[in-house]
């Protein structure tokens, strides 16, 4: 049904139910009386008393600003309004033809499609199910904020519809996030160290800066993002790393991230802060892009932990290399390895893939170190 179907439909019943026993009971009366009319796209919703206007006021007020719960404290509103052109219109009318306050509520808060949640089971990921849905990854991502599409699990719930009422709110927000700069590792060749060997001369460290972002919210979601301004607070300190260039095996490639051949970062390590809610989210690890099935190799001599289905991670393997090191190798296609096996520096443990939450084919390594994650790049 159309939004002008469900407001003819419900202003019907009303007519029905209300105005029509007004008419019989009160005779036609010639007075007419101030009142307002509350007029959405040309047209008529309801007429409520002159002694009403501000409640009624209240009442569009309360409305809008349910749509403002879930923004960050510190964010700017800009302006709130209606999708419609919506107002109070003054009117001169015949009291039989006031409709009671009941009425207000009622048709404001008019629903045209109610909300849609579905529920995590074992092999979904945000690519498929917004497939499923008619839906981009990017939209299941802005109708979850609180969700991190790396880490779902069977039973987690996902919005995949929101809720679509008949008066659309848009609010216009500002808000000011600090986030991080990402450091870049500068190499320096050693011909004295084999290809896998490395040492970390000087650990990156992350930079800072302060973003402004513009955000148009359609009923409570993310409609338009733009950056308005960036300055930085904090430049990055690039890492130092000496890397050995005798080769044991030739592995090539565009760019060799050491345990696959990839063609860039596409996200890195650390906490960012969510433009709209101001929530923080912590990304375990770095992910790198890399054609599907392309081999993905062991960091260095250990053993595996785990090799197997591991909810938002899809197919995942954890090696344990000892002195409290581990790394985990996430979204793989296929694993060559098995629980309890030894693995030595440079084998092939498995496949690049796309398994888990993943919108494309890459790696996401993550380094643990003394059972907290730390920045891959210092290791790579
Ligand atoms: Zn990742």
């Amino acid at each position: 049904m159309t939004k002008r179907g469900v407001i003819a439909s419900l202003a019907g019943a009303i007519f029905f139910s209300l105005v029509f026993p007004a008419v019989i009971t009160i005779a036609d009366s010639l007075e007419k009386v101030k009142a307002y009319q509350f007029v959405v796209d040309g047209e008529k919703w309801f007429t409520v008393a002159e002694a009403e206007k501000e409640s009624v006021e209240e009442v569009l007020r309360e409305y809008q600003e349910q749509y403002i719960k879930n923004v960050a404290e510190n964010a700017r509103i800009k302006k709130t309004g209606f999708a419609q052109r919506a107002f109070l219109a003054e009117v001169e009318v015949k009291p039989e033809e006031i409709n009671p306050f009941a009425v207000v509520e009622e048709m404001i808060y008019a629903v045209e499609e109610e909300a849609l949640e579905i529920e995590i089971k074992k092999g979904d990921n945000f690519w498929n199910l917004a497939k499923k849905y008619k839906l981009t990854v990017n939209d299941l991502i802005i109708l979850n904020p609180d969700i991190n599409p790396e880490k779902i699990f069977p039973g987690d719930k996902l919005l995949v519809r929101p809720m679509n009422p008949v008066l659309d709110v848009v609010i216009e927000l500002e808000n000011t996030v600090v986030e991080p700069i990402p450091f870049k590792v500068k190499y320096r060749r050693d011909n004295r160290l084999y290809t896998h060997q490395q040492k970390i001369l000087q650990a990156g460290v992350e930079g800072e800066k302060e973003v402004l972002y513009h955000i148009t919210l359609l009923n409570g979601y993310q409609d338009s993002l733009t950056v308005l301004e960036e300055k930085v607070l904090k430049e990055p300190s690039n890492a130092l790393v000496q890397i050995g260039t005798r080769k044991t095996v030739a592995r090539g490639g565009r760019i060799n991230f050491g345990v696959v051949r990839g063609t860039r970062i596409s996200s890195y390590f650390g906490y960012r802060i969510h433009p709209i809610t101001g929530k923080r989210r912590f990304h375990d690890g770095i992910d790198i892009a890399a054609p599907h099935g392309n081999a993905v190799y062991a960091y260095t001599d250990g053993k595996v932990v785990e090799a197997g289905w591991n909810g938002g991670y899809g197919y995942c393997i954890l090696i344990d290399h000892g002195d409290g090191l581990r790394t985990r190798y996430a979204h793989l296609s296929r694993i060559y390895v098995r629980v309890g096996q030894r693995v030595r520096v440079e084998e092939k443990i498995g496949a690049i893939g796309s398994t888990g939450n993943s919108t494309g084919p890459h790696l996401h390594f993550e380094v643990i170190k003394n059972g907290r994650t730390t920045n891959p790049l210092n290791y790579l």
